[in-house]
């Protein structure tokens, strides 16, 4: 199929879909195989629904004009988003890691958009559908546009860096994430740095957070002229001043920002943010600004208060890492009436019950007052706590909750997104 041709489609029509239930008028629709369904049985409908085409990969359902049979309709999304990608001169920027790249995109997402028309990736569009879909959103006006990568196979990151060619990129960080898919820790470096190789032999520019063990030494052996932030000495000085639980942050200047995030992992977010800012010559004021008035959504870190209590909201998600680094960060603040409620990370193959376990000897060790573990593989954890909460799952949770009246604490809501936690929310006066 001559890529050319589907992209004059392309850029006649009113955008892609893939989804007929989400389809508009002149859109051009792909027809995308997932394990369970095939959507080129869906290619009429979609035409009928208003598609300026439908592209397809199975002879038998080209019965229209209007059809575009390829060999594989996803192959021929991702060569439409590479062509597209090669017709903008702009600034394309990465972002991978194993925690925080979607908090991190919309930070710098808004640094950005002070002075640059922003394009970024939408919602957690970050895998090798989203990726495309991402890259042929971006429009003839966009000065500079964002990228969230995510994987949990080797390979996959440097898959999308060829779509994608970005000019720019970071890893948030590496941790423990997907250990299922990658095959261990190893693994997952591997995966992450796939990005770096990717830019060192295209010679683009990477962020490196020097705070990061991992990402520094990699950087140092390997990278030609990483910019590093955020301490002193760095491309970009800032310093954590506190984090109880909303952070506030320090430029070499002096001057502070109080913002609307908490956990301290978090200030690594915003330094990357303003360290790319300053790269990209935003105003620092409007920038730090900008950072001040973002508000975390979708239950990632949100700060809430539900009756006497002050709830941190981290039910997005969870793994060995994140859940390691929220519970530190409860540990630290001054209340004496701190509260984990902790659900099962899941994904985490062979490693799951040392992990959980590990996450149980750690909250023991912290000063958090009550423990309150929920799910199946949770009981390991309560194993290595064995004075914290047990219960195996979240309707016993919930009854718990109802039964007894929860006050006056300070409670880290966290487990991995199968584990829906924000609906104890509900049973918290
Ligand atoms: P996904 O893999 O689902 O795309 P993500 O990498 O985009 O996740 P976010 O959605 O930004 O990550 O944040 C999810 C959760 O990860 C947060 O609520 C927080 O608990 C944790 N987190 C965010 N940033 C960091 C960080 N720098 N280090 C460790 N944990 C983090
Ligand atoms: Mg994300």
């Amino acid at each position: 199929m001559n890529i050319a041709s589907l992209y004059e489609k392309f850029k006649t029509s009113n955008g892609i879909c893939t989804d007929t239930r989400k389809i508009g008028k002149g859109n051009l629709f792909f027809a995308l195989k997932g394990p369970n369904f095939n959507a080129n049985k869906l290619a009429e409908q979609a035409l009928e629904l208003g598609a300026s085409a439908a592209v397809i990969d199975d002879a038998e359902y080209n019965t229209d004009s209007r059809c575009v049979l390829v060999d594989d309709a996803l192959e021929a999304l991702q060569a439409l988003a590479n062509y597209h990608r090669k017709q903008l001169n702009i600034p394309i920027i990465a972002i991978t890691g194993s925690n925080g790249k979607t908090t991190t995109k919309e930070l710098t997402r808004n640094v950005l958009a002070t002075k640059y028309s922003v394009s970024a990736t939408i919602g957690n569009l970050n895998n090798h559908i989203g990726v495309p879909l991402t890259l042929l959103g971006i429009g003839p006006d966009i000065e500079v546009a964002i990228v969230e990568m995510g994987a949990n196979h080797v390979g996959e990151i440097a898959a999308l860096c060829k779509i994608a060619e970005p000019t720019h990129g970071l890893i948030t960080n590496i941790g423990k994430a997907h250990l299922e898919g990658f095959g261990g820790f190893e693994g997952v470096i591997r995966g992450k740095t796939e990005m770096y190789h990717w830019l060192i032999e295209n010679g683009g520019t990477i962020f490196v957070n020097s705070q990061n063990e991992i990402l520094s030494n990699i950087a140092q052996r390997r990278i030609k002229s990483p910019i590093y932030y955020p301490a002193k000495g760095d491309y970009l000085e800032l310093s954590l001043i506190e984090a109880k639980p909303n952070i506030v942050f320090e430029d070499a200047k002096g001057e502070r920002t109080t913002t609307t995030l908490s956990g301290a992992y978090n200030f690594e977010n915003i330094a990357t943010a303003l360290c790319v800012g300053k790269f990209f010559e935003v105003d620092m004021t409007k920038a730090t600004n900008a950072v001040a008035n973002y508000t975390p959504d979708n239950n990632r870190s949100q700060i809430l208060e539900k009756g006497s209590n002050t709830i941190i909201m981290d039910a997005y998600n969870a793994n060995p890492t994140s859940m390691k680094a929220a519970l530190e960060n409860l540990s630290l603040l001054g209340a004496d009436n701190k509260m984990a409620i902790l659900g099962d990370m899941l994904e985490l193959g062979e490693t799951s019950e040392a992990e959980h376990f590990a996450i149980g000897t750690l909250s023991a060790q912290l000063e958090i007052q009550e423990v309150v573990f929920c799910g199946p593989h949770m009981k390991a954890a309560k194993r290595a706590n064995p004075k914290a909460m047990y219960f195996e799952t979240k309707a016993a949770l919930n009854d718990y909750l109802m039964a007894n009246t929860i006050e006056n604490r300070t409670i880290l809501l966290k487990g991995s997104r199968g584990m829906g936690l924000e609906s104890l929310l509900d049973f918290i006066e």
